[in-house]
């Protein structure tokens, strides 16, 4: 997969931003935020009419009515205007209402039947195609679907990070895992890839730092959710902002243009990336066992340090890096620390679990 292009005209000398609701609410609402992120210089514009929701019973979209606002909206503002299709059904409403592009939810691209079934509906079809990521974690996966549409003869296919879903609580809503779109870009380096803030945070505050990340990492552009009243937001509520608060945050991130000659820097850079996410990831995994282990202890009435069990793992741990030209007296500090975090989150487990009682 080569011959990529870009979704749509615009200035390649800084990002690409896409915004508007994460639903098409009403006419009023649509073309309210419409105006609103066109007046901060957007040129694309986002608003699901189908939403696919975690649970039943919640919004789902008004349906194929909201695509006659989002029609209005293109012509009034001068804006590109897409939304998500699940369903070749889906496409082809929208394709009737003359949308400029689609995107693919994270639920949607975790499944190749339906992928495959829109791909063949897009046969012969000359629109933005954006794929966001599957709900796991699985570059191959994501690479799939987006393989699926080329296939069909779409050129104009950007990617789209969204996180990915996650049992642990952490901070973001959907786990960023910086390495699977920064591995997705190294496999397919023609190909354009967007991040979503708005998916990845869950909340306001987390936009403008993910947005800065985003674009530090490479991404070319942003997608944001942005609704003329966040608070009142039928969907995502918590994680749209204002097209004011959006135009702060637009003119607020810096676009660091790469020179030719700091490509190789840059290359370095996003490796070095990389690997850190991983390892945060990894000691993320690695206190989550830790905090079983105590559990464990705790039940059968075991000492949390056992000193024999650490000094046998810092041991064999040295002779290892020493193996591959890594430092011994390095490893025994690193493996101090996280030893050191291992044993605080085990106490504080089992103290958390006593409080309780
Ligand atoms: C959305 O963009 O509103 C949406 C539903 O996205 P995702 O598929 O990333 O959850
Ligand atoms: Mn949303």
């Amino acid at each position: 997969m080569k011959e990529f292009k870009p979704i749509f005209d615009y200035d390649a000398q800084g990002p690409l931003y896409i915004a508007g609701p994460c639903s098409a609410e009403s006419r009023e609402q649509v073309l309210a935020a419409a105006r609103g992120v066109a007046a901060e210089g957007v040129k694309i514009f986002r608003a699901g009419v189908w939403k696919p929701r975690t649970k039943p019973g919640m919004f789902e979209g008004v349906g194929a009515e909201a695509l006659e606002w989002l029609r209005e909206a293109k012509e009034e503002c001068g804006l590109s205007v897409i939304t998500e299709v699940a369903t070749p059904e889906h496409l082809e409403a929208a394709l009737r209402s003359g949308i400029d592009g689609v995107w693919i939810g994270a639920r949607t691209t975790t499944n190749p039947f339906a992928m495959q079934q829109i791909a063949d509906a897009l046969e012969g079809v000359d629109i933005a195609v954006l794929v966001k990521n599957p709900v796991i974690p699985d570059v191959n996966l994501w690479i799939g679907a987006i393989e699926r549409i080329y296939n069909s003869g779409v050129r104009r296919i950007a990617a789209v990070h969204r996180g990915f879903g996650t049992h642990q609580a952490t901070l973001y809503r959907n786990d960023p895992h910086w390495s699977v779109p920064i591995e997705l870009q190294r496999l397919l380096p023609e190909m354009t890839i967007l991040s979503d803030p708005s998916h990845i945070g869950g909340r306001r505050d987390l936009i403008a730092p993910l947005s800065q990340q985003a674009l530090d990492l490479g991404f070319a552009g942003l997608m944001i959710e942005c609704h003329p009243e966040p608070d009142e937001a039928l969907s995502d509520a918590m994680q749209q902002i204002t097209p004011s608060v959006l135009g702060d945050i637009l003119s607020s991130v810096v676009w660091r243009r790469t020179p030719a000659d700091a490509d190789v820097l840059r290359d370095f850079r996003i490796h070095i990336d990389t690997i850190d996410s991983r390892l945060i990831e990894l000691l993320a995994e690695r206190m989550e066992v830790a905090r079983g282990i105590g559990e464990l202890k705790r039940r059968h009435g075991m000492a949390v340090v056992q000193r024999e069990r650490f000094n046998e793992l810092l041991e064999a741990a040295e002779d290892r890096a020493e193996a591959i030209g890594v430092s011994r007296r390095f490893i025994h500090q690193i493996f101090s620390a996280i030893h050191e975090e291992s044993v605080r989150q085990q106490v504080s487990d089992v103290e958390k679990k006593v409080e309780k009682k």
